[in-house]
């Protein structure tokens, strides 16, 4: 029997599904639900903190208005069940804030917000690729000072080493072909600011050549889903990233049974109605910031 097919496909996903296919199937297919990760839930929070930075005036975005909206991106986050669900003790939590205010720091020494003309923030764009609904969220998008448009993604972890640099911008090349397609425009500039230790921005320029290969590149990773999915055929691909897997239990690479994951995803999904053993033991998780 076919696996169903994602509904749709992001960045994300796509990077996934290039990692580890089997960690593909675990998150977008049998939607096993993931234990909250302290990096992704600071990043959520610094974002949330930019945000509202970008919401105010140009003249206003002052280092002191930047820690005003830390504040309260803090306040909105810890009622955030992925925030609860971290359990943190007073200190974690004020490590936590204390993280959260250096990254905005670092943030100030990469750019001057003043200068920047936003268009939106964390906008939702979305368009069909045949019957594929392909959709990412720009977490800022602007226009420099030749009217152009320019795509920013912050990112909260580690800025990557030179060699690495290529790979991490297949998501933002994944932007500025979204951009083209549902804004009709080409940005100029897309760009990672890397707000964890040695901050940093990376850029690139978006081409004829590199939007049309990403839509290619998602064509074909789409076809490869198919495929895996009619022949329910995911294979696991051990790397480093292996070491921060929410799904290391049910991973056959680590002596663990997929249809186990398949039968608790479902159970999430319709607890009252999937009867299941519910007893394997989620891996320890360390996410990945994004
Ligand atoms: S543990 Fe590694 S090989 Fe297994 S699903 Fe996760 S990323 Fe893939």
């Amino acid at each position: 029997m076919a696996l169903p097919l994602p509904t749709s496909l992001s960045p994300s996903k796509v990077s996934t599904f290039k990692d580890c296919a089997l960690a593909f199937r675990f998150s977008a297919i049998d939607k096993l639900p993931e234990p909250p990760s302290m990096p992704a839930v600071k990043g959520t929070t610094v974002h949330k903190a930019l945000e509202l930075l970008f919401a105010d005036d140009a003249s206003d975005r002052t280092p002191a208005r930047a820690a005003e909206c830390l504040d309260l991106a803090l306040e909105l986050v810890r009622a955030d069940e992925e925030y609860i669900g971290l359990q943190l003790s007073e200190a974690d939590a004020d490590a936590f804030a204390a993280d959260a205010v250096v990254m905005l720091e670092r943030y100030f020494q990469l750019e001057d917000p003043r200068r920047v003309h936003p268009v939106g923030t964390e906008m939702m764009l979305e368009t069909h690729l045949g019957s594929l609904l392909v959709r990412g969220i720009i977490d800022r998008l602007e226009e420099d000072e030749h009217g152009d448009l320019v795509v920013t993604d912050y990112k909260t972890g580690r800025a990557p080493s030179p060699a690495q640099e290529q790979s991490r911008l297949g998501g933002v090349h994944f932007y500025a072909f979204l951009c083209e397609k549902v804004l009709g425009r080409r940005p100029a500039r897309v760009q990672l600011m890397y707000l964890g230790k040695q901050p940093q921005i990376i850029t690139t320029t978006p081409s004829e050549q590199s939007i049309r290969g990403m839509e290619k590149k998602v064509g074909a990773i789409w076809s490869a889903v198919e495929r895996a999915c009619e022949h329910e055929d995911f294979r696991p691909k051990k790397s480093p990233l292996c070491n921060w897997c929410s799904f290391q239990a049910y991973c056959p690479a680590f002596g663990g049974d997929p249809d186990v994951a398949r039968a608790l995803g479902a159970a999430a999904l319709q607890p009252a109605e999937v009867p299941v053993d519910l007893t394997v033991d989620l891996a320890p998780v360390a996410g990945v910031a994004d």
